[in-house]
């Protein structure tokens, strides 16, 4: 096949990878800048371009749309939709995937295990945002936070009053969550491809934080997961319309819930970790499903 990966950096290990298991799988890659791509939007002709040339022939396209570019990078993976080009993750649940809100009201609507979470604009009626959130200690969020940053722990009502009332003044709504204080900053990592967990790891926090990214010096371990963290990720890719996804849970004492999930996750941490071919799977899974020429971007 000719694949086309959109990712800004080729270099990056994920990529590299990804790159390497599909040559290997016999297939033709190409990896472009998504930002470099541009559009022709015209009337039943629509083309992708990139450096003067059309970018023609493609049988799938593997995004790999980092969260800066989200708007950008959606429109470029919807373009190849709408030219009938197959896309591993459809542009549609990578954009929802991107919104934190949005994700946790579907996955909701699924009853999926979330940890207790309010939602809020103003700073009126906070006694009751953190009532129902169970009381303190509360995790408070930024919704646009990535790799940990603008995720805060507040102990007393004070100070998560005076959290909620700083983002308030920088104009940001404000996410209050239940602290699952039971994972011990931990998560579990899953990763999810064509409605299977194919590899998992978990992840703690370094020294002290209640946050378990990598990115923040947090270390990774194998893992066994539990029938019930299985079909719960499962449920969360599928919920999302992610065919490939790195679904991150707590293990609370109400069961596994959901934290986020990931329409690009990373494979360096989960392959070193569990010595698992996750690049392979993903290509593989393109192979087995790519339908060149018929697809329609169902856009629900
Ligand atoms: P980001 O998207 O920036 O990584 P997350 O919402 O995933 O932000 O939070 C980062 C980390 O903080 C999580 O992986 C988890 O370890 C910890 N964390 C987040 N929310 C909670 C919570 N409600 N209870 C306990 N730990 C949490
Ligand atoms: N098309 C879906 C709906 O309208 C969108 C769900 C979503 O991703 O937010 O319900």
């Amino acid at each position: 096949m000719r694949l086309l990966m959109l990712a800004r950096n080729a270099s990056l290990y994920s990529h590299r990878r990804l790159v390497e298991a599909a040559e290997a799988r016999g297939h033709e890659i190409d990896v472009l800048d998504t930002l470099r791509i541009y559009m022709n939007i015209t009337s039943l002709r629509p083309e992708a371009r990139h450096n003067g040339r059309s970018l023609e022939g493609y049988d799938a396209v593997i995004p790999r749309i980092g969260a800066s570019i989200t708007s950008y990078g959606t429109a470029v993976v919807r373009q190849f939709e709408m030219m009938g080009v197959w896309s591993v993750n459809e542009s549609v649940a990578i954009g929802r995937s991107r919104d934190k809100l949005r994700s946790l009201q579907l996955l909701s609507r699924a009853g999926i295990g979330l940890p207790v979470t309010a939602f809020a604009h103003e700073t009126r009626m906070t006694d009751d945002v953190l009532d129902i959130v169970g009381g303190e200690p509360v995790v408070i969020k930024l919704l646009e936070g990535t790799q940990g940053v603008g995720v805060v722990l507040a102990e007393t009502r004070r100070s998560a009053k005076s959290v909620i009332e700083a983002f308030r003044g920088a104009k940001v709504d404000i996410l209050v969550q239940e602290f699952i204080k039971e994972a011990g900053g931990s998560d579990i990592r899953m990763i999810v491809v064509g409605g299977k967990v194919i590899a998992a790891m978990k992840r703690q926090g370094g020294d002290g934080d209640f946050r378990s990214n990598l990115h923040r010096g947090g270390s990774a371990s194998k893992v066994r997961i539990t029938p019930e963290e299985r079909s719960t990720a499962i449920r969360a890719a599928k919920v999302m319309g992610l065919n490939v996804a790195g679904v991150d849970i707590l293990r609370s004492n109400h069961g596994p819930v959901v934290m986020e999930v990931n329409s690009s996750p990373g494979l360096e941490g989960i392959e070193e970790t569990t010595g698992f071919d996750v690049a392979d799977a993903i290509i593989e899974f393109v192979e087995k499903n790519a339908t060149p020429g018929k697809t329609k971007t169902k856009g629900k």
